[in-house]
Parts: structure tokens; C-alpha cells; sequence
């Protein structure tokens, strides 16, 4: 049977321009992709763009708790040599479980791009946790992703009105078209430094770290 891959990295690190190569690399040989987004990725409507320019139209624009396994999907797929999601961070741990299945039951490959945390450096949500669980291949995507430091990003930062923040709803996403806030990938000292120092959590860490030094 075929494997589900999760391939994660930071905001910015690749993951989109990493899926349309892919689905063109498929694509160039005449054979069928299925391209899967979440309906709640708003930036670009019913296409995934890549910061490179590049673009390709969705396939299924999954609404938030509808099914992979409709005779109505499944006949968009079934064809398919290869699944490709984007934003899978998106997706809930039963859609997750769903594109398991597709792989392990109906031996299609599925690829899932997304996001490893959150702005507040938490496990972005349940879908996520379920793929580190059940993936076969997890990979995380070559970095291209860098701190203003220079250093690998790890973290996506969230800056509302050009201020770091751990407030805020936990899905908010940027389109581009609005300024007054923005996420930046940041590396583990930095994130630190910049956002999370001020928080409860890190002050009495910190406290901690004082009193044994
Ligand atoms: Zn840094």
C-alpha cells in the first residue's frame, strides 16, 4: 500500500513552491494529481500560490468538517497517482485520519504540507498532532526559511500593528492585503528574545534559570 508523507517546515520555508513543483513534476508525464486545500486558506481563493509566481487551481476546496470519503470526492481522486495538500495544518484529526486511510486502504500516495506550530510555539492543532502520529514519512522541508539573525527559523511569529503578540485567535491568516498584521519567521533565540520573554510561562522560567546559576 502506498504512504502518507508530512513534509513541514516554518512560514516561508518552501512548502508551497515544494507541492507545485511536485504536482508539475507529475503533471509533465500525464499523470493525475489530486490538489486539496482547506476552505478556511482564503489567500488565493481556489488556487495555491507560491511565492515564486507559480499557481495552481484546487481540486477539492475542503470545507471544515467535510468528509474525504464521499462517493463525490472519491471520484475526483480515485484516479489519482498522488494526493497533494497544502496547509494541511488546517485540516481536523478525522481528515487526517481519512487521508490515512486513502493511502493505506486505496493505495494512493498522499503528500501533506503544513505547518509544524503555531504563532504562540504550540503544536498548530489536533490535525497536526495526528499526522506526526500516523505518517509514515515525516520530513521537514530544507530550510529556506531564515531568522532576521541569519539563523534557521523555526518559529512563526505573529506582529500585530508592528508588535510581537501571543494574543489573538488561533487561525488568522494573511492575505497580503492587510497591514496591521503580518508573521515572521523567527529562530529559537529570537523568539524568545523578541516574543515569548514576556509572558508569564518564560518570566518564570527564567526565575528558575536565575535561582540555579
Ligand atoms: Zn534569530
Amino acid at each position: 500500500m502506498a504512504d502518507m508523507i508530512f513534509k513541514y517546515s516554518s512560514m516561508s520555508g518552501g512548502k508551497t513552491i515544494n507541492l507545485l513543483q511536485t504536482a508539475f513534476s507529475y503533471e509533465e508525464k500525464n499523470f493525475k494529481i489530486t490538489l486539496i486545500k482547506s476552505i478556511q486558506d482564503t489567500k488565493g481563493k481556489n488556487k495555491v500560490l507560491s511565492r515564486n509566481g507559480m499557481q495552481r487551481e484546487v481540486d477539492i476546496l475542503l470545507h471544515k468538517d467535510e468528509s474525504l470519503l464521499t462517493t463525490k470526492n472519491y471520484q475526483k481522486y480515485y484516479t489519482s497517482k498522488v494526493i497533494l495538500v497544502d496547509e494541511s495544518e488546517l485540516l481536523n484529526k478525522r481528515q487526517i485520519q481519512e487521508l490515512w486511510t486513502i493511502a493505506h486502504l486505496i493505495n494512493i500516495p498522499v503528500i501533506c504540507y503544513g505547518l509544524k506550530s503555531n504563532f504562540k510555539g504550540e503544536i498548530f492543532s489536533d490535525g497536526v498532532s495526528h499526522l506526526f502520529a500516523v505518517s509514515d514519512i515525516i520530513e521537514e522541508i530544507g530550510s529556506t526559511s531564515l531568522c532576521e539573525c541569519g539563523k534557521k527559523a523555526i518559529f512563526n511569529a505573529r506582529k500585530i500593528n508592528d508588535k510581537y503578540t501571543l494574543d489573538g485567535p488561533d487561525i488568522l491568516i494573511d492575505e497580503g492585503t492587510k497591514k496591521e498584521f503580518e508573521y515572521v519567521p523567527l529562530c529559537s533565540d529570537c523568539y524568545m528574545k523578541y516574543v515569548k520573554i514576556g509572558s508569564e510561562e518564560a518570566k518564570n522560567l527564567a526565575k528558575l534559570v536565575d535561582k540555579i546559576r
